[in-house]
């Protein structure tokens, strides 16, 4: 780790999903440096030149193309290249593609810093991160998927409109896996601790309706613009901050389980606490029956999926 000085963080990819993380990093001045790496050279540097250009309106930060040399004094670095999906094609089916490229950069991230913090985004983002833990075991609080980040911030949107409560005062989260198996904590959600079921405008069947909605988001925007990115990208920044700022924040990541409510052997996400050494622990949640339930399908899809992983 560098000092507060230098915060430094390389993402590998500058596709939609690397570059408005780059674009969000520099507009929440989480770092002093970003580096883009991208196989496609002409679109990393005219990415870099754009994200430049923005540098006067926010506050100053180097911006520039990198190489995997940069990793060896960065703090962290994201994950963003690969396959994204294709409209009608689920997460789960990008596996063999991206995790060819895991298997093939893993190795040259931590060879150039064995001591980096890893944030995975490219999709299926619960397999891929259990493919780079697998591969280097030794570093599994270094390594986390930005997991069920995304979902939960649909999920808290949404449901804040409903009730007409800003977003970040809504306690709810949806766990499990980055994709169809992912569930929502009902039986603990609440507003200002009144239990979401007793709060004036619940219903159960809209709760439902509204879970949908954040579950099937990524398809309905894929429709329309081939890509999702803009909340990713700040749930990114936000994940950043907490982890050089030691924030001890509480983020649904997803990362390796070993006897959680026993499941062991596969990375999903539930809420755990980062800092600058990356996942300091998770939480050992109060699940209901179904709850229970719905984790452990999560992690029998995620254990059925992680055999196309290449080796
Ligand atoms: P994109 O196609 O716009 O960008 C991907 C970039 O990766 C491209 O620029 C490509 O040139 C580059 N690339 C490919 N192989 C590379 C390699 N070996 N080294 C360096 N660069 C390489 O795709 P996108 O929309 O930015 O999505 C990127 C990934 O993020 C996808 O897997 C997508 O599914 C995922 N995603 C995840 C979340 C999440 O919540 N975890 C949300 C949105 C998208």
């Amino acid at each position: 780790m560098t000092n507060d000085h230098n915060r430094k963080i390389t993402i590998i990819g500058a596709g939609f999903v690397g570059s408005t993380s780059a674009f969000s990093l520099i507009a929440a001045q989480a770092a002093n440096e970003i580096v883009l790496i991208d196989v496609n050279t002409s679109l990393v540097r005219s990415q870099v030149m754009d994200l430049q250009h923005s540098i006067p309106s926010w506050g100053q930060c180097q911006v520039k193309v990198g190489t995997y040399d940069d990793i060896r004094d960065s703090d962290i670095v994201v994950i963003t290249c690969g396959a994204n999906q294709k409209p009608g094609e689920t997460r789960l089916d990008l596996i063999k593609k991206n995790s060819a490229i895991i298997k093939d950069i893993g190795p040259k991230i931590f060879k150039a810093n064995p001591g980096i913090i890893v944030i995975m985004v490219t999709n299926p983002v619960d397999l891929l991160t259990f493919q780079l833990v697998r591969m280097f075991p030794k570093k599994q609080k270094q390594i986390m998927g930005s997991g069920t980040i995304l979902d939960t911030a649909r999920l808290r949107f949404l449901l804040g409109q409903h009730f007409k409560v800003n977003p970040t005062s809504m306690h709810a989260y949806i766990i499990g896996e980055h994709g169809d198996s992912e569930f929502p904590l009902w039986s603990t959600a609440n507003i200002g601790q009144i239990p979401l079921a007793k709060y004036p405008g619940y219903d159960a069947k809209k709760m439902d309706r509204i879970f949908n909605q954040a579950k099937n988001a990524a398809y309905a925007i894929i429709k329309g613009k081939q890509a999702t990115y803009y909340a990713i990208s700040s749930g990114v920044a936000h994940l950043a901050k907490a982890i050089l700022g030691d924030k001890n924040s509480v983020l649904p990541v997803s990362s390796l389980l070993t006897n959680y409510h026993s499941i062991s052997n596969i990375c999903l996400s539930v809420p755990s606490v980062i800092g600058r050494n990356g996942v300091k622990h998770q939480l050992r949640l109060s699940l209901n029956t179904r709850e229970l339930r719905q984790l452990k399908k999560s992690a029998r899809t995620l254990k059925q999926a992680a055999k196309g992983l290449v080796t």
